[in-house]
């Protein structure tokens, strides 16, 4: 179905910037022409016309590090493997329901799960959200550390396979896009402190690390990495990983040396790690060194104790519906500081899109790209931050969540 959308203001993200009074085109799932409505309504006087002029649109939400078909279901749902990728069907409409159309997921191998990556595939199949995998390693800080990849599935590997270059090349090969590819520090997964004990341990030497990202680079593809704290950041920027997942305690000089090098920043101001999670200050600090920065929740997730600019009172699990709510901080911050609303915006949007390499496809409300946006009260993030103020998601032209 063709039509025009009629908006109180569109918020691009792209080279258009704000448009007041807009509207745009969609035609065959893609947007055709974004313009001011009093001149595209005359343009095409024989559209259907949907107004939406007392709303916002935007692009919709890009989530990409999440955890919500490989780790959500058994920690959320009473679920067996029968019954496993229904759960995940369910987390991923209410990830939808928050905005969010693209997701970065990670699959990294499960002591529950034995499922390979087309299995992933398949249980996405025909639900209106893009889904990226990456593949990955992970280890995890339990009294005796566990180490699982998506390649051996459900069946644990030894520190030293972690490294094992023909593995490495396997987990390379099958990843979509720069995730968590390796865990440079044992992570505390969704599990509460006192189960994982060492969580924060460096697990890989330099010339490990070094050789890794050799090999991802000979196959062309990019390397991100679960990573934080100085000693961990540092390796990671000696051997040459192009995206950091979290970096939470990155130092100033370190912030430097990444901007210098090209490096993309994944920041997850909910937690992830043993260190306290990104603030507000440590994002506008990335902002002003230009290094390409996403906001995302690395959900399901506890929330990181004790964090200043959170705003929940205790620790059970939370998903993509809070992605509005924990990136509303530095969002604030930044437009204190005088950045444009669809620079602010790209947090959530565009860059993402970009890391996922996608930013072709998505991300943007721009000519030729897929009418994926959002119709609501409020700049998402910045303006908004509760679910039901997200009135209509649409996703390739079709309205898939309907509040009005
Ligand atoms: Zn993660």
């Amino acid at each position: 179905m063709n039509y025009l959308i009629r908006s109180k203001k569109l918020v691009t993200v792209s080279q258009l910037g704000t448009v007041k009074d807009g509207a745009m085109v969609i035609e065959n799932g893609k947007i055709a022409e974004i313009g001011i409505w009093e001149s595209l309504k005359e343009k095409f006087p024989g559209l259907d016309v949907m107004d939406c002029s007392n709303y916002v649109i935007t692009p919709s939400l890009v989530d990409c590090h999440t955890h919500l078909l490989e780790f959500a279901p058994t920690s959320l749902y009473p679920v067996s493997s029968e019954t496993h990728f229904l759960a995940g069907k369910a987390i991923l409409l209410q990830a939808l329901s928050a905005g969010i159309t693209a997701l970065g997921e990670q699959i990294c191998g499960h002591p529950l799960c034995d499922f390979s990556k087309e299995d992933y595939q398949k249980a996405v199949d025909g639900i209106p959200i893009d889904v990226s995998f990456a593949t990955t390693s992970i280890s995890i800080g339990f009294e005796n550390l566990a180490h699982f990849t998506a390649i051996t599935q459900s069946r644990g590997v030894t520190q030293y396979d972690l490294s094992d270059p023909i593995l490495v090349q396997m987990i390379a090969l099958l990843s979509d896009y720069p995730g968590e590819n390796i865990f440079i520090n044992a992570t505390p997964a969704n599990f509460t402190e006192k189960e994982v004990p060492r969580a924060g341990e460096i697990i890989y030497t330099l010339e490990e690390l070094k050789k890794i990202v050799k090999i991802y680079h000979r196959l062309g593809k990019r390397i991100g990495a679960h990573v934080g704290g100085e000693e961990g950041i540092k390796l990671a920027l000696e051997a040459g990983i192009d995206v950091l997942h979290h970096a939470h305690g990155i130092s100033d000089k370190q912030i430097n040396i990444a901007a210098k090098q090209g490096v993309k920043v994944v920041a997850t101001p909910m937690g992830g790690t043993h260190l306290q999670p990104n603030s507000p200050e440590e994002i506008l600090k990335f902002f002003q060194k230009d290094i390409p920065v996403s906001i995302s929740t690395d959900s399901y997730l506890p929330p990181y104790p004790g964090t200043s600019w959170l705003p929940f009172q205790d620790q059970t699990l939370k998903g993509p519906d809070v992605l509005m709510l924990i990136a509303q901080p530095a969002m604030q911050l930044l437009k204190k500081h005088h950045y444009d609303e669809n620079k602010i915006l790209a947090l959530l949007t565009d860059n993402p899109a970009k890391l996922l390499g996608k930013d072709d496809t998505f991300g943007r409300l721009e000519a030729g790209l897929e009418a994926n946006f959002l119709v609501s009260e409020g700049i998402p993030g910045l303006e908004i931050t509760a679910i039901d103020q997200i009135k209509h998601v649409f996703y390739k032209g079709v309205k898939v969540i309907d509040r009005l």
